[in-house]
């Protein structure tokens, strides 16, 4: 009770997970005319929700039982399998009676902003009761499916399978609840290969080595392969990502969470595009993102160099900015960064990841090693990739943080890495508690404009940043040593009119 308190007293959020944060209640009519139709109802998820709760009825429910008599009477005349089938039971009027009367048949699935499918409502276990998706599994109702509630669009598609009174009207009700904060944040590594493509580690070592880091994920990505995931499952404390690198002949790309391969020989045959490969990986509950963009192509490292020009970039969900050292040429990190931020510029919010393409473990000892940190509700396979998907992810060679943004005259109200917030041009607070770092820094706060703010500071401290806005789309922070020598990167905290 006293550290509750307390944290109130220090402004700390509290999870209220009662907090209503949106709420909808649509009311539409259908008539018989649209029978074996669908209808789209599209509604916004904010950012760190925790419950999805649908109510949805229509009336009537049933025709009279008059009409309905009708309408099987009607059906005995004319349809020859009903009769004889009628003919050949010893109470006819039982099963009449138990068919009647007719009934409207409307059910709807749902999908989430990641297109994932999230559970279909059924007449009539569902009719009336309330529906929660929740991040849980334990208060998902049955029908449904917990897990992330990724920010965004999500659609509701009603299946009109049969409206047999004159019209129906429905009444839909849903609203979204809870907004957990994010100060907890997991680093990890990415991409690493294991003896099941070029890498020297079997998958027993990699993970037991990553425990030995104090590594708590550990994504296993080798060369358009996913043999490794089939060695026995091990009970190292490190999450696994299963992921495979896809290894074209015009560039390398990570799918991580996918659940089974994926092969993009298809894009050399004409038959697929590599938005249908991406399609694929998201069908899949996956993510993609391009790996070492500006690597050495051809001759030196055949594929390696990412050459693809059709597909959407609006496909593409991560970016791989910082790989091994930060000054490696092989790796052209300062391009990766600029192509970053050049796709910034154009709208996309895409995330940007560190790793160290690991084949071979001891080449983490190395120093300076990129780490990525992702900031997500649980250390859980499926919240770290959803964390990605929204940009909840810092990369760091070194120093930890803890970084939100706060409106001057709303100190308790916190905006996280890769959040989207509703208004720009206004006096913000910038908070970043930086640990874990031993020289003095440079911390620079920057927009899709270029810098905004340059404090300097001396070892791990927590700095407060007045910080006025002018319609800028983003902002994200950069800590450099007083050499310039880049140390930490963070995603956007996204401005949007959304
Ligand atoms: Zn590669
Ligand atoms: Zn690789």
């Amino acid at each position: 009770m006293i550290s509750r308190l307390e944290n109130l007293l220090k402004g700390e959020t509290i999870k209220i997970k009662e907090l209503v944060r949106d709420k909808w209640e649509i009311n539409k009519s259908y008539n018989n005319n649209e029978s074996k139709t669908l209808s789209e109802i599209k509604f916004r998820v904010a950012d760190r929700v925790e419950k999805v709760i649908i109510e949805f009825v229509f009336f009537p429910v049933e025709e009279g039982w008059r009409k309905s008599k009708d309408i099987i009477s009607d059906e005995l005349r004319d349809n020859e399998q009903l009769s004889d089938f009628l003919s050949g039971l010893e109470n006819e009027e039982d099963f009449v009676d138990k068919v009647l009367p007719f009934r409207n048949h409307i059910n709807f699935i749902i999908y989430d902003s990641r297109g994932n499918f999230r559970g279909r409502w059924d007449h009539p276990s569902h009719f009336g009761q309330e529906i929660i998706i929740s991040r849980d599994s334990g208060e998902t109702s049955n029908g449904f499916i917990s897990g992330p509630l990724p920010r965004g669009e999500w659609k509701l598609i009603i299946e009109k399978h049969s409206i047999i009174t004159d019209k129906i009207d429905i009444n839909l009700k849903i609203k979204t609840l809870g907004e957990f904060s994010l100060h907890q944040s997991y680093s990890g590594e990415l991409h690493a290969h294991s003896i099941h493509s070029d890498g020297n580690s079997s998958l027993e070592e990699l993970q037991r080595f990553a425990a030995e880091k104090s590594l708590d994920y550990i994504a296993i990505t080798d060369h358009n392969n996913i043999s490794g995931w089939h060695e026995k499952n091990l009970h190292h404390p490190v999450t696994i990502i299963p992921g495979l690198e896809f290894s074209t002949f015009d560039g390398h790309a990570l799918s991580l969470n996918i659940d089974s391969f994926i092969n993009w020989h298809d894009l050399y045959t004409n038959k697929k595009s590599l938005n249908e490969i991406i399609d694929m990986v998201h069908y899949q509950g996956g993510i993609f993102g391009i790996s070492h963009p500006l690597e050495f192509g051809d001759p030196l490292c055949v594929g390696c160099r990412w050459n693809f020009t059709e597909f959407s970039w609006e496909n593409v969900d991560f970016l791989e900015v910082w790989v091994r050292n930060w000054s490696k040429n092989e790796f052209k990190n300062d391009g990766s960064y600029n192509l970053w931020k050049e796709k910034l510029s154009e709208g996309y919010q895409i995330t940007a990841i560190a790793s160290n393409d690991l084949h071979d473990k001891n080449e983490f000892n190395t120093k300076r090693r990129p780490l990525t940190f992702i900031q997500a509700r649980c250390n859980c396979k499926e919240e770290l990739i959803n964390s990605i998907w929204e940009g909840r992810v810092y990369l760091s060679s070194g120093p930890i943080i803890d970084l939100f943004l706060s409106p001057k005259e709303s100190r308790d109200k916190k905006y996280y890495i890769g959040d989207l917030v509703s208004c720009s041009g206004n006096n913000w607070i910038i908070s970043v508690n930086i640990e874990e770092i031993f020289q003095a820094g440079i911390l620079k706060v920057i927009g899709d404009k270029g810098e905004l703010k340059r404090v300097h500071f001396d070892h791990s401290e927590e700095i407060s940043i007045p910080l006025l806005t002018d319609k800028e789309k983003y902002i994200y922070i950069e800590i450099t040593s007083e050499e310039g020598e880049i140390l930490l990167i963070s995603n956007p905290i996204y401005f949007t009119n959304k």
